[in-house]
């Protein structure tokens, strides 16, 4: 099968929403009247994001999802994505297996694939994703505002447990594995949670490195500070029961893949926000509220402040 070939039978597909998809040096877009384009890539990695012997079905479903998530913290409507993809063979079942996984979360939500590169090399899988938000209405990190409410979506630290038992740090029971492991290989962003935040929450990111590595951001980018109770955080009935209290912080707090979002609202929406999460059928889950003074404090279910040491995923930590 030639590079052409390979392109033709699996990453092209019909694009009534771009002037010129697949097949050109470049693909022609054109935004919605009075929308700014949001755009983010983000790349997969084998041996570092997901293990070789990885589901393809899944990998692609997720090589799309991460992508989303971004767009989803953005408060953006996902319209376009290209993939760049690195190979070390072309094995047609396996990219019929991607192609399928990714083609199908894609059509969920609009977008579709107007491009991209393809090459032998190591599994490397990359998109780029492009959506569309009203000016001023994104979701940016820097507009945390001074006494906002936290907020996250979901349930915390279920992809890291299933990632902590895949290493051999815990051993759960297969129940408690097929729970936790669908968060890891098949996270599913929250594009309408997003959507909805417009205009109600100050500032939005989506957890994909840890709670506090996140919220993090958000801090350092509002100039603000936070304090977070322990005890508010959403966590699943499998992490909860996981019987390990030191893991379970860790994965809570610091535990990476998730893709739930994490903003901040000023407390006058509280009740707005509670009838979103209804509306969703998705928990919010409220966990702190920002601070002038600086740093994020974690505070046990006593009320007294826990020392937090390595706070999230760092590629060169
Ligand atoms: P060029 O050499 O001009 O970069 P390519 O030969 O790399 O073009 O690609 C040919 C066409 O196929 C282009 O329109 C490109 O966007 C598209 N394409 C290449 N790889 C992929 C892929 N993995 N998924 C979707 N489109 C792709
Ligand atoms: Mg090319």
């Amino acid at each position: 099968m030639s590079e052409f070939d390979l392109i033709r039978r699996h990453f092209t597909r019909p694009t009534p929403g771009a002037m010129l998809g697949v097949g050109d040096d470049c693909a022609l877009l054109a935004p919605s009247a009075g929308q700014i384009l949001a755009v983010s890539t983000d790349m997969l990695v084998s041996g570092t994001h997901f293990f070789p012997e990885a589901d393809p079905f899944l990998l692609g479903h997720k090589t799309l999802a991460v992508n989303l998530s971004d767009l989803a913290a953005m408060g953006a409507q996902p319209r376009w994505a290209t993939l760049a993809i690195a190979l070390p063979q072309a094995d047609d079942a396996w990219l019929e297996r991607f192609a399928a996984g990714l083609f199908a979360l894609a059509e969920q939500h609009g977008v579709e694939l107007i491009g991209g590169d393809t090459t032998r090399g190591p599994l490397t899988l990359s998109v780029t994703i492009m959506g569309e938000v009203p000016p001023h209405a994104a979701l940016r990190r820097d507009g945390a505002r001074q006494g906002d409410d936290l907020w996250v979506s979901g349930t915390l630290g279920d992809a890291a447990l299933a990632l902590a038992h895949l290493q051999g740090r815990i051993v759960l029971d297969a129940a408690a594995v097929a729970a936790c492991s669908t968060r890891l290989h098949q996270p599913w962003p929250r594009v309408a949670l997003g959507l909805a935040l417009r205009g109600l929450a100050h500032s939005a990111i989506d957890i994909s490195d840890g709670l506090l590595a996140d919220l993090g951001h958000i801090l350092d980018r509002s100039g603000l500070g936070a304090e977070i109770d322990l005890a508010r955080l959403p966590l699943s009935a499998t992490l909860s029961g996981c019987g390990d209290e030191t893991l379970l912080q860790r994965c809570a707090l610091a535990g990476g893949d998730d893709y739930e979002l994490c903003f901040s609202a000023p407390a006058a929406r509280r009740s707005e926000i509670e009838r979103l999460a209804a509306s969703l059928d998705l928990p919010l889950t409220r966990i702190g509220q920002t601070t002038a003074r600086p740093g994020c404090t974690v505070r046990d279910a006593l009320g007294n402040e826990m020392r937090m040491e390595a706070s999230g995923y760092d590629h060169f930590a």
